[in-house]
């Protein structure tokens, strides 16, 4: 029998994810924070971490209270919505998340509805946690209406439905009314993917969460935080989904490292965020100068702005990385996507870009 044999035959011939890690000056491909962290919270993360490594022989806290009591007033700061740590829960990256959402309410004969083009990891934890996945359709403009959309989720009854809210890798937001009317549509979770809601101009789906039981939110330290390699991810709920989500869990499954790192950002979460209103600017000068090259850029309310439309969107992909720029081609015919930078960098792929078009088109 072959490794191929033995695999489950639902993961035979499948793909992992994998956005590029080349090695280029100027990386736009995958949404991150281009702002280091400051030398101060580098001071602080590493005292926290040396705290926390004389008691590595133990254990860490198995349900992170500490940090997600932390986590709580953040959002409780941040959306106006007062929350407590038996609502937030935390895990390694929002993926973590996410698949621990799909053990406890997908799985097999269950699933799972998105609108695509959406994020391409919740298709695919859905296929690691044997969830079947619905990909419904968004109307022209990447846009999502609240009869058309209810109307989906009632036809196909799914257990868990994916909305992502700014969207990845449209940049849409939705109206909290199309969140509404898909969660009184569906009979089960409906997951608001907010890793971007830092850089929006809407209101946050936790301020629908009072009298929503079945209404999940999840967020990230990845983006907005600038701090995509410590892997901290979380969510708001009801209690009763976070309880749930214990039952799947790894036990001890966030270090204690992680847990002593993500409560040193989030106690300097003010200088972090100070950063999100450059990357806006650099989001909205993209927007504006993609624009001016006689592109397509549809509106952006995240860190990112999609483009287009190329005849082939390779060909502008690789004239991008011949200049040393890196940006991300998501598998839809046409249209590219591109992370806002540092000023520096994003001058650098609008250069790059002026002058790929001139090779591409003549
Ligand atoms: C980047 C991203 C995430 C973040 O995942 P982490 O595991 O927290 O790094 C989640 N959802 C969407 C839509 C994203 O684009």
């Amino acid at each position: 029998m072959s490794i191929n044999d033995l695999l489950r035959p639902d993961l035979r011939g499948r793909t992992p994810y994998g956005a590029p890690q080349l090695d280029v000056a100027v990386r736009l491909n995958t949404n991150e924070n281009p702002h280091a962290p400051s030398p101060g919270l580098i001071d602080d993360l590493a005292k926290r971490v040396a705290d926390a490594a004389r008691h590595m022989n133990r254990y860490p806290d198995r349900d992170a209270v500490a940090l997600r009591a932390e986590l709580a007033a953040y959002l409780s700061r941040t959306t106006g919505q007062p929350l407590t740590a038996e609502q937030v829960w935390a895990a390694n990256g929002s993926n973590e998340v996410i698949q621990q959402l799909l053990q406890a309410f997908g799985g097999a004969g269950r699933t799972a509805l998105g609108f695509e083009p959406t994020y391409s990891m919740h298709g695919l934890i859905c296929q690691g946690t044997g969830t079947g996945y619905v990909p419904a359709a968004r109307l022209p403009g990447f846009h999502l209406e609240p009869d058309s959309a209810a109307l989906v989720v009632r036809e196909h009854a799914p257990e868990v439905v994916f909305l992502c809210s700014p969207n990845n890798p449209t940049g849409t937001a939705l109206d909290l009314e199309v969140v509404e009317a898909v969660y009184d549509a569906a009979a089960g979770i409906v997951v608001v993917d907010e890793a971007y809601a830092e850089f929006s101009h809407r209101p946050s789906a936790i301020t629908l969460l009072p009298g929503r039981e079945r209404l999940v939110v999840t967020r990230t330290m990845s983006k907005a935080f600038a701090f995509a390699a410590a892997r901290l991810g979380y969510l708001a709920a009801d209690p009763a989904v976070v309880d749930a989500l214990q039952l799947v869990r790894l036990p001890y499954h966030l270090s204690v490292l992680s847990q002593a790192a993500a409560l040193a950002a989030l106690a300097h979460a003010d200088e972090l965020l100070a950063t999100v209103e450059d990357v806006k600017e650099q989001r909205d000068r993209l927007v504006r100068e993609i624009r001016a090259l006689d592109l397509e850029v549809v509106e952006s309310d995240a860190n990112f702005v999609l483009f287009g439309e190329f005849a082939d969107q390779r060909l502008t992909w690789q004239a991008l990385l011949d200049r040393g720029v890196l940006v991300r081609d998501v598998g839809l015919p046409g249209w590219l996507r591109v992370s806002a930078g540092t000023e520096d960098e994003t001058g650098a792929f609008l250069k790059a870009l002026a002058d790929g078009m001139r090779e591409v088109h003549g």
